[in-house]
C-alpha cells in the first residue's frame, strides 16, 4: 500500500526512523524546522548529504572518515604499536572521549551473533590479522562490549591473533555487564583501559 504522505509527512516519517524519536517528537521537530527561517534548514540538509556522500571506512582501521585515512590513523603522534579493537565507530569515539588512549584502533563493524547470522566473515577480522602480521604491533586491546556476544567476539579475535605472538589484553572489568560501551562514563572507561589485563 503506498500512500502519498506529502513532503511534510515524509519528513516526519524519516525523522521517526532516528533512535529515540517517536512520532510525536518527529512531528515537533518537523514543525520546528518549518517554523523559523527556512534557510536555517539548509545547513542541516547539507550536513546530511555530505555524510551520506563522503563518509566511508578508513582503509586502515575502518573508522568513519571522509578521507583515505581517519583522523587517528593519520596522526603521527598516535602509537601504531597498540591497537584497540572496538565494535563500532561509536565505541571508538566513546573511548576517544575518555581521553587516555594514545594508540590506534581497529573497528570490527559489529560483534559476532551467530543467531542473527553475524559470522566472522561479516566483520573485519582478516584485515585486523593482516595489520598485526605486518609487524610493529606489540599489543592488541580487545574493547568489545561487556556482553556475551562481545565476550565471544573478543575470544574469537584472541584465538585468531594468538599465533602471531602479539600481547592481547582486555578492558578491566568494572563496566556494567550486559551493556554497551555507551553506558560507561569517561572515567570508568579510562580506568578500564588503564587497568587492562592479559586476555
Ligand atoms: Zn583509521
Amino acid at each position: 500500500m503506498t500512500e502519498d504522505k506529502g513532503v511534510i509527512g515524509r519528513l516526519v516519517e524519516e525523522l521517526t526512523k532516528l533512535p529515540g524519536i517517536g512520532p510525536k517528537s518527529a512531528e515537533r521537530i518537523a514543525h520546528f524546522l518549518l517554523s523559523g527561517d527556512r534557510r536555517n534548514i539548509l545547513p542541516l540538509a547539507d550536513a546530511l548529504r555530505n555524510v551520506a556522500e563522503h563518509v566511508r571506512p578508513c582503509k586502515e582501521c575502518f573508522n568513519l572518515t571522509d578521507s583515505e585515512l581517519c583522523e587517528v590513523c593519520s596522526d603521527p603522534r598516535r602509537d601504531p604499536a597498540t591497537i584497540c579493537v572496538v565494535e563500532t565507530p561509536r565505541d571508538l569515539s566513546i573511548i576517544e572521549r575518555a581521553g587516555n588512549f594514545r594508540g590506534r584502533y581497529h573497528v570490527l563493524g559489529g560483534r559476532l551473533a551467530p543467531l542473527d547470522d553475524m559470522g566472522p566473515d561479516r566483520l573485519t577480522f582478516t584485515p585486523l590479522l593482516r595489520r598485526v602480521q605486518a609487524g610493529g604491533v606489540k599489543e592488541v586491546i580487545l574493547a568489545t562490549s561487556p556482553t556475551m556476544e562481545g565476550d565471544g567476539t573478543a575470544l574469537f579475535a584472541a584465538n585468531l591473533l594468538a599465533p602471531t605472538g602479539v600481547s592481547i589484553t582486555r578492558l578491566a572489568r568494572g563496566l556494567p555487564s550486559g551493556s554497551s560501551l555507551e553506558i560507561a562514563n569517561a572515567q570508568m572507561l579510562a580506568d578500564a583501559l588503564d587497568g587492562r589485563r592479559a586476555f
